[in-house]
């Protein structure tokens, strides 16, 4: 069922003969740029054009109606909104103990550097809703925003074909969180609408945030500059660290959970045993068929982005699953907590049998908005940190800077800038 790639002995580094999705940002780009100039010089005229060509929607007005967004509360099935509620709750609690705290530094006597976290004032926030709805996405973006206290949130997601809004779930939990500015447009042209804004329709925002497919990453890296840009959260991924001690079953209910996704999303088992990649073989092709989205989790699977990688113990599997840098990581190993200790690049990492993805997904508390692609080496995933700018305050007293004065004009001369020692010494006059 999944390619095997088999790097017992390999001495090489394992970067390069990992799976990775052949996604083309660099060609999305070249496509989108267009679109993404075209809002910015004819505005909602060619939203409306863009949305009318990849979403098939005419859309009437680009802001949902509030009462909508209250309507679509309202008739929310039972069981998800108490789902939502929880996941608010738990995503609330963990947000907020992960909350910056100010810190000054006394250096001398007078002499203080502080630092401090200051929110962005307005954010734009995107809710993928091409092949499947993402309410669970409403919550993971809006909650760290809130909770860093942003004060301006639109979030943008791409209409219904039958109602030119975006999924009644999606507007439930926008009620829910208490956000009011919601617009149905989706894809690369929210992105530009968020970025430039539409004067009259739609402000423009400071830091643009969420997951999204690769017409939505490649518009994120269009306006990088003009506003903040998150981490690219492209099509999803999951990598398993496994051992001879975990049950295939697991294992192969979580690499269908992450293909359900996306055809292009990423299933990577990295194992030591022969015996369960045999075993997780066999249960992925018993359980495929039944599964709800089985064409859509088949071409993930066997795509070239999916595979099942032999190592020759747990420490080169360490190596391989740092290397790809996953999005999402399990470990399900003899002594998980320990294993999951010495990782060092994954977006987020589920230890042990009890932690599946899907935990993360909904309603571990964590925020499942992650980096791809192998972003994870060099950044985080969505949290409340993203909508906070840290600004230091410095404030020296006159005792303070006389004691260091000396320095400042020492290093300022050596660097052939002694107007900047003499800013210094102007204060102290003979
Ligand atoms: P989406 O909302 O990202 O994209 C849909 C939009 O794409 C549409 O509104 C349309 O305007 C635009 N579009 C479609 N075809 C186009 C084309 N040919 N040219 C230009 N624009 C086009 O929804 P999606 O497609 O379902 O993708 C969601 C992605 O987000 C998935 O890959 C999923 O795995 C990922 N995701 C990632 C995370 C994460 O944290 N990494 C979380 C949730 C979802």
């Amino acid at each position: 069922m999944l390619t095997r790639i088999d790097l017992r002995g390999s001495t090489t580094d394992p970067r390069r003969l990992l799976p990775r999705a052949a996604i083309d940002v660099t060609a999305a780009t070249e496509a989108m740029r267009p679109i993404v100039e075209s809002v910015r010089e004819h505005g909602a005229d060619a939203v409306r054009a863009a949305t009318r060509k990849f979403d098939g929607v005419e859309l009437a007005r680009l802001r949902v109606p509030v009462e909508a967004l209250g309507r679509a509360a309202d008739a929310l099935d039972a069981d998800v909104r108490a789902a939502l509620l929880e996941s608010i709750g738990r995503a609330r609690t963990v947000h907020a103990d992960q909350r910056r705290t100010e810190v000054t530094t006394t250096l001398v006597p007078g002499g203080t550097v502080t630092q401090r976290w200051i929110p962005v004032r307005r954010v734009g926030l995107y809710v993928p809703g091409g092949l499947a709805a993402y309410p669970s996405s409403v919550v993971m973006n809006v909650v760290p925003a809130q909770t860093a206290g942003v004060e301006g949130i639109a979030v943008a997601s791409p209409p219904q074909r039958e109602t030119g809004l975006p999924h009644p779930a999606v507007m439930a939990a926008c009620s829910l969180l208490g956000v009011t500015e919601v617009y149905a447009v989706g894809g690369g042209q929210s992105i530009a609408m968020l970025g430039y804004g539409i004067p009259g329709e739609c402000e423009p925002v400071d830091l643009i945030t969420g997951p999204g497919n690769v017409w939505v990453t490649a518009a994120k890296r269009l306006l990088r500059g003009e506003v903040g840009i998150d981490a690219e959260a492209g099509p999803t991924e999951i990598a398993i660290l496994a051992d001879d001690t975990a049950d295939p079953v697991h294992v192969a209910a979580d690499l269908i959970s992450q293909a359900e996704h996306d055809p292009m999303a990423a299933s990577v088992l990295v194992t030591p045993s022969v015996t369960l990649a045999d075993q997780v073989d066999l249960q992925l092709a018993s359980r495929i068929g039944s599964t709800k989205h089985s064409e859509r989790v088949t071409t993930a699977l066997t795509g070239p982005q999916s595979a099942a990688v032999l190592v020759d113990d747990l420490a080169q599997g360490l190596t391989v699953v740092d290397a790809y840098a996953a999005e999402h990581l399990e470990i399900q190993t003899r002594d998980a907590r320990s294993v999951a200790e010495r990782v060092r690049n994954a977006g987020a990492i589920f230890v042990g049998a009890w932690s599946p993805v899907s935990l993360g997904d909904y309603c571990a508390g964590s925020n499942h908005v992650l980096p791809t692609g192998g972003c994870a080496r060099h950044q985080s995933g969505l949290s409340v940190q993203t909508f906070l700018r840290g600004v230091q305050l410095i404030e020296y007293d006159e005792p303070a800077l006389r004691e260091v004065a000396g320095h400042v004009v020492a290093l300022a001369n050596a660097e052939d800038l002694p107007a900047h020692g003499e800013a210094v010494t102007a204060r102290f006059p003979r």
